[in-house]
């Protein structure tokens, strides 16, 4: 069955990875009996691989998605960007995962580096990527686009926002994938809100597990400016490592250790709930950013009900 039969017929389960720096990190993910076989066991319907902004890491990319597709156990995905590239480029690359058995991709425009107020390549945004593999590549791509439940940082308005959204449905985007949010109230006024407008394509939910004070503070404010429900800022604040958790040497606090374990156990909790809130909401699928870790996100699956009867945990 197609990623876009099955996202119309059923709940889907996938997860996120990203390309490590380091041969270790690598092996620990791809190697025999790595994160990746892991993650097989617990059947996802597929695994996307993130894009690094200006092509950084697109050897590993294709490197990550290469085992997944040699090892045939579920859909790779690959995350594509605007940043940097030429249309040749693009072109040059999208044959690359054709040649390499990977025809389902995640059309970004990317994140624009520091200091910048382009992409830096030939296409500006999401839309018009679209727009080109459709054009030079046909049907061969399954083409998911990001969604923002909460309005892109960027974005002039709400409403402008989903305009851009529909556009990117009509040049002939497949489903999308949402950008963190955690404020459900407004998740559910945006899935209004784009059925309203005409967005009829299928929402796959991205949720990224909360597992650690930094990287969750990070996520939310770095790029997105993601809005925190109280209750999960209580949960931070409850598990606040002094002076604060971004400190180099943290360790200062001497109950490090105990807040980093209780957080994570509470975060965990957290997700899981969060992930029971979605699926109230008429969504296609869970994408776990899974983060190159298989424990954490086996639980989570596991108890927020997303495992297929045939999944091995
Ligand atoms: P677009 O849809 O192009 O929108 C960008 C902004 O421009 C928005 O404000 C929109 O309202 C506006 N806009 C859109 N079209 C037009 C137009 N025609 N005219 C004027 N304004 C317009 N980034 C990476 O670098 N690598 C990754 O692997 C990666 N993975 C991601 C995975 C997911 C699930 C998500 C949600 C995001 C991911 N990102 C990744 C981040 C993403 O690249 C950024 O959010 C980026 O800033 C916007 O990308 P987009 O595709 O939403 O852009």
């Amino acid at each position: 069955m197609s990623l876009i039969e099955m996202l119309k017929r059923r709940n889907v389960l996938s997860f996120e990875v990203y390309p490590p720096k380091t041969e270790a990190g690598m092996d620990r993910l791809c190697g025999k009996g790595g994160v990746l076989d892991k993650l097989y066991t617990l059947n996802p319907d597929y695994i996307s691989c993130t894009y690094g902004a200006g092509g950084t890491n697109v050897g590993r990319n294709l490197e990550v998605l290469q085992k997944i597709a040699q090892d045939g156990r579920t859909i790779p995905v690959t995350h594509f960007t605007c940043i940097g590239n030429s249309r040749e480029r693009i072109r040059e690359q999208l044959n690359g995962y054709l040649d390499n058995g990977i025809n389902h991709l995640l059309a970004l425009r990317g994140d624009l580096p520091m200091g910048c107020t382009g992409t830096g390549g030939d296409l500006h945004y999401a839309g018009e990527l679209v727009e080109f593999v459709r054009r030079e590549f046909g049907d061969k791509f399954t083409i998911a686009v990001a969604g923002s439940p909460e309005g892109h940082i960027s974005c002039t308005s709400l409403e402008a926002d989903i305009e851009f959204l529909k556009r990117k449905q009509d040049l002939g985007a497949d489903y999308i994938m949402t950008q963190l949010c955690w404020d459900m109230d407004q998740f559910c006024r945006w899935m209004d809100a784009i059925r309203a407008a005409g967005v009829w394509l299928p929402v796959d939910v991205g949720i990224m597990p909360i597992l650690d004070q930094k990287a969750t503070i990070n996520m939310a404010l770095s790029r997105n400016g993601c809005v925190m429900p109280r209750s999960l800022s209580v949960l931070i604040s409850k598990h606040w490592i002094f002076p604060d958790p971004f400190t180099a040497n943290p360790e200062t606090d001497t109950q490090y250790h105990q807040k980093k374990a209780a957080f994570r156990e509470a975060g965990v909790e957290y997700t899981i709930d969060q992930i029971h809130q979605y699926r109230r909401c008429g969504i296609a699928g869970i994408h776990l950013y899974a983060l190159n870790r298989f424990e954490d996100v086996a639980y989570i699956a596991r108890e927020a009900g997303l495992l297929r009867e045939d999944a091995k945990v």
